[in-house]
């Protein structure tokens, strides 16, 4: 995602380690997510490949992460339904503007969604981080996912609020995910890789696994704590 006019208060720690690799290669098989029904919308495709690295696009890596937590989340016996999940689904002379997106994931009556994204900013900026607008559903799994970010990457990007149309409108507790900075280079190289894509993928479907498995939310009882951050997303 393309980030303008923001206001940029994240503390992050550079601490100059590679990525470790997880080493859960294994599919978690079994039924503690059925009936539940996970929506995931990998951002940008068609027309709008969103951010660029040097050599690669921020769609393509959000469309092969989202098809990868597909698969972990299936295992697990969630429905998953996917707003795209191949490049020719959205035309190439065409955008998937957000307004549609909503629609449509309005329409899933989906228990969650996980939006994917890849992040740009300065070339020192690195590491994933997860954002989310509003209610305590949403807080809750936004932490629940960036904790489990945070131990495998040794980063401490924390959740922040952001104001995005696709947050700010989804009927259900939703979040994005943004994987890395496309415009740091090794993390770049990282989003690229398959390992890196398929070891992600698994510690967000970890995250929302937990925040699944805490039962049912009952929204109003839950205290959302005040917002630390506030983005401004155009
Ligand atoms: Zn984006």
């Amino acid at each position: 995602m393309v980030w303008k006019g923001l206001v940029f208060l994240t503390l992050w720690l550079h601490l100059g380690v590679a990525y470790p690799l997880a080493t859960q290669s294994f599919p978690m098989e079994g039924d503690l997510l059925a009936g539940r029904t996970v929506v995931i919308d990998p951002g940008h495709g068609g027309l709008d490949p969103g951010a660029r690295g040097k050599q690669a696009t921020e769609d393509r890596i959000n469309l092969e992460v989202a098809l990868a937590l597909k698969t972990w989340f299936q295992h697990a016996g969630a429905r998953v339904l996917m707003s795209w999940s191949k490049p020719s689904d959205i035309p190439r002379n065409k955008k998937f503007r957000v307004a549609q997106r909503v629609d449509w994931i309005n329409r899933t009556h989906g228990d969650v969604l996980i939006d994917i994204h890849c992040n740009s900013g300065y070339h020192t900026y690195r590491g994933p981080q997860t954002f989310y607008w509003s209610g305590a559903g949403s807080y809750h799994l936004a932490n629940d996912i960036q904790q489990e970010l945070q131990y495998w990457t040794h980063t401490r990007r924390g959740v922040t609020r952001i104001n995005q149309y696709v947050l700010r409108y989804a009927k259900m507790p939703a979040v994005n995910v943004e994987l890395g900075f496309i415009s740091n280079p090794k993390d770049e190289v990282a989003l690229m890789s398959s390992g890196y894509q398929r070891d992600i993928s698994w510690y967000i479907f970890v995250g929302t696994e937990r925040w699944f498995l805490k039962g049912r939310w009952p929204e109003k009882r839950l205290q959302v704590p005040p917002p630390t951050h506030l983005l401004i997303r155009d």
